[in-house]
């Protein structure tokens, strides 16, 4: 019997991004290959998980691909655990933002959106609140997501079971290029050898570290740090996010600031044990919105710069590469974000 030709696709990064466009491109049919420099260092195993389109005040084209995304979200992460067995921890537990005095909550970017709290409804919301928070806002369509402990997991498996091939300790050094074509990588491995690897397509997806793989991608790290620590069990049944920290669920979010900021919105919850703490490195662009869509060279495509919404984020990236890379007819709305994300916006 003929072989079936599967299209191939090469991912550079195998953090959120590439695992996500991997899982994407592999469960339709293509045949594909991530490079992965360091799994661990990857900011999808950092974050926080939270889906958090209104309580971070996204506005304009941001506001709007975080609501689509957020639309696709629980049916991809229904296939993802479908496919690996893993349950991702999704949980629309809505999100609350406190404010200090009306003035800054009727300022909000995402105000419409909220249900309004006043001081009683807020101590209600979140037992123990610090009193010095006077109305709030809650965003109940927000939620969050395990991603550090699961989705992470979930589609390593997913896309294993789809046939995608992990190199891991895989750093990629250079591009080579042919007639404004990308014809393959030279990878660093972690034995120390060279090699080079061709490629059909490729797809950057290398969080922080982008720039140095493809110089005209402006992206550069920005450190992000969480605090684990150990409170009562489901105390906290909505993620609450304040000015500088942020706290979600049992998996809460240098020390000092975190700790200043856990005081400053719920002062019981500095007594909790502590855990662990970790830190990562957001991908943040110069407007702090994300690359995605074609380059000049025309077989590399780029998914970087997601910065503080990349779990937010990956659902509708991924489907949107699957779409460009297959030439697949886009609504009006695609268009407009690809265009809004592109990275021709940055003469460079
Ligand atoms: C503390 C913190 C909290 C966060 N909280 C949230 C949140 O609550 N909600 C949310 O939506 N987002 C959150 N984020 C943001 C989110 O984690 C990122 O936007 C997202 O992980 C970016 O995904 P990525 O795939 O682009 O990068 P990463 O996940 O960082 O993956 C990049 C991968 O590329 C690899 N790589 C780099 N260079 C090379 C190379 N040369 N060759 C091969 N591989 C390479 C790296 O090793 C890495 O594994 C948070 C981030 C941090 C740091």
């Amino acid at each position: 019997m003929a072989q079936e030709t599967k299209n191939s696709i090469l991912i550079i990064g195998g953090g959120l991004l590439g695992l996500s466009i991997a899982y994407e491109f592999s469960r339709n049919n293509f045949k594909v290959l991530v490079l992965s420099k360091n799994r661990n260092e990857s900011a999808g195993f950092v974050a926080a998980g939270m889906l958090a389109t209104h309580a971070e005040g996204l506005e304009d084209e941001l506001l709007k691909f975080g609501q689509e995304s957020q639309n696709l979200i629980p049916k991809w992460i229904k296939s993802i655990e479908q496919d690996s067995n893993i349950k991702c921890g999704l949980k629309k537990c809505g999100i609350v933002v406190p404010f200090k005095n009306k003035e800054d909550l009727e300022e909000f970017p995402t105000y419409e959106y909220g249900k309004y709290l006043n001081h009683k409804d807020l101590q209600t919301e979140i037992n123990g609140m610090n009193s010095i928070w006077k109305h709030g806002l809650l965003f109940e369509q927000d939620g969050q997501i395990d991603n550090r402990r699961r989705l992470m997991r979930a589609l390593e498996r997913a896309c294993s079971l789809h046939g995608v091939e992990f190199q891991e300790g895989s750093e990629v050094e250079d591009l080579t290029f042919e007639k404004n074509k990308i014809t393959g990588a030279t990878v660093l491995c972690a034995t120390g050898e060279i090699k080079k690897i061709n490629c059909e397509k490729a797809i950057i997806c290398s969080g922080a570290w982008s720039k140095k793989i493809f110089n005209k991608i402006p992206v550069f790290p920005v450190k992000g740090q969480m605090l684990s620590i150990q409170g009562p069990t489901n105390f906290l049944k909505r993620v609450i996010f304040g000015p500088k920290t942020y706290l979600v669920g049992n998996t809460p979010n240098g020390i000092k600031q975190l700790q200043e900021g856990i005081r400053s919105l719920l002062p019981e919850a500095i007594n909790w044990p502590q855990m662990e703490h970790w830190w990562g490195f957001r991908p943040c662009t110069p407007d702090l919105k994300p690359i995605i869509g074609k380059s000049k060279i025309e077989n590399l495509f780029i998914a970087t710069g997601h910065y503080r919404n990349g779990v937010l984020f990956s659902a509708i990236t991924s489907d949107l590469l699957l779409k460009i890379v297959q030439n697949k007819n886009l609504k009006e709305i695609e268009k407009s974000f690809l265009e809004k994300f592109s990275l021709d916006r940055f003469a460079i």
